[in-house]
């Protein structure tokens, strides 16, 4: 403690907590807190950033990108939450763009962090237990990633998302904002829209379009990311016709609806990094079979009655993978025959196996954390991958 209080900054790792001891003294002694996408801002020289934040696909969004500047030829590293850190990429590896995953942890401890593209995907709960239990501050949270940006900068936000519609209405940033939806009534002049089962991106003043069919990751939620990530290729000066072409050479990711198998007719996904009810949504709704749910983990506190009509209509059985159970029964016990408790990844795929018939979907998209049986989401689905590959 002496040695840590004797720091002039104290670049934090985005998983301690502003509650723990440490923290506590080290806030007291008015010692600066930076997180380390702020200590890499310091230092990154001419280079520029497309930063990408939101609840859910983050990952997604920023391999994507990435993808996106890297097929087109241009000097790109991949930092943050995933890649290097940014502060290591900058000292061994400077770039000319950092496309950057952001958690709201790091969000916390900037101060004058600006990307040049700034991307908010959506904003549903989770992570709540950081935040004091209150949305509100999990929401400015997020807010905080364009609160340096400037007129030259963009922010892209998701037009349809209630949380981020209601906070633009009392709140104003001098970014400029761009708009994804999947509305078709598309009305700004550069955004992304979806109609008639084609993408749309307009920016400065041209238009570029891809079917949703060519693109190479799959459900709505992924048009969304694929948006996202779509403008900000745009943005950074790509042609239109390297976009299209990159979205269909793109390999999506694992763990995040990763078909595994198809054996004796009964497909097997694996969606292990759904770790809140929202992906699980997402998942459920791009469900095009009769599905077999595995579900259950670690909870954050879920709200399972989001996920009721999507239940209703696709689901005829859940599989539990969690040490406790019970929100998941009392949540679905009405509407769903079969609901059984499993301790294993592989007890549950052999369940799930026993009941399913020729042209079923079998599903692990937990809406929880692994840490109840597993090391991480990656070991949870690894080890369902396993056990659908011994079947
Ligand atoms: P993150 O890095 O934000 O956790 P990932 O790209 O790893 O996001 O995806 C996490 C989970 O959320 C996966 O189950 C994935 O299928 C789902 N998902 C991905 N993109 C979205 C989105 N735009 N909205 C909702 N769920 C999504």
């Amino acid at each position: 403690m002496e040695r840590i209080l004797a720091a002039g900054c104290i670049v934090k790792s985005p998983g301690i907590s502003d509650s723990t001891p440490v923290m506590q003294q080290v806030k007291s002694a008015g010692i600066e807190i930076c997180s380390e996408i702020e200590f890499g801002y310091r230092y990154k020289g001419s280079g520029k950033i497309i930063a990408i934040t939101g609840s859910n696909g983050k990952s997604t969004t920023t391999m994507l990108t990435f993808h996106l500047l890297k097929e087109a030829g241009y000097d790109t590293a991949l930092v943050g939450n995933i890649g290097l850190s940014f502060a290591r990429q900058l000292a061994e590896q400077p770039a000319d763009w950092y496309v950057m995953e952001v958690s709201s942890f790091q969000l916390d401890d900037i101060h004058w962090f600006r990307p040049d593209i700034a991307v908010l995907l959506n904003i549903t709960p989770d992570h709540l237990d950081r935040y004091d239990n209150r949305m509100e501050n999990y929401i400015a949270a997020k807010f905080r990633i364009t609160e340096n940006q400037t007129t030259s900068d963009f922010l892209i936000l998701n037009q349809d998302d209630p949380v981020i519609g209601q906070y633009l209405a009392t709140h104003s940033f001098h970014a400029k904002k761009i708009f994804i939806t999947m509305s078709e009534q598309h009305t700004t002049d550069d955004g992304g829209y979806i109609h008639n089962e084609r993408m749309y991106l307009q920016y400065g003043g041209e238009e570029m379009s891809t079917s949703i069919h060519d693109l190479s990751i799959k459900g709505k939620h992924n048009q969304y990311n694929s948006m996202a990530a779509g403008i900000s290729a745009r943005i950074a000066g790509i042609r239109r016709e390297k976009i299209r072409e990159s979205f269909t050479t793109f390999e999506g990711m694992e763990h995040r609806l990763e078909y595994v198998a198809t054996i004796r007719g009964v497909h097997f996904i694996n969606d292990s990094k759904a770790t809140n009810i929202n992906s699980v949504w997402y998942a459920l709704e791009d469900m095009k079979h009769p599905t077999i749910l595995i579900l259950g983990g670690q909870d954050k506190g879920n709200d399972y009655s989001e996920l009721t009509a999507l239940v209703q209509e696709k689901v005829k059985a859940i599989i539990c993978l969690g040490v406790d159970n019970t929100a998941i029964h009392e949540a679905f016990s009405a509407i769903v025959p079969n609901i059984i408790d499993t301790e294993t990844a592989k007890e549950a795929v052999l369940a799930a196996y026993a009941l399913a018939e020729k042209g079923d979907t079998v599903l692990l998209s937990p809406g929880c954390a692994s840490f109840d049986r597993f090391k991480n989401f990656e070991d949870r689905g690894k080890q369902f991958k396993e056990a659908v590959n011994e079947l």
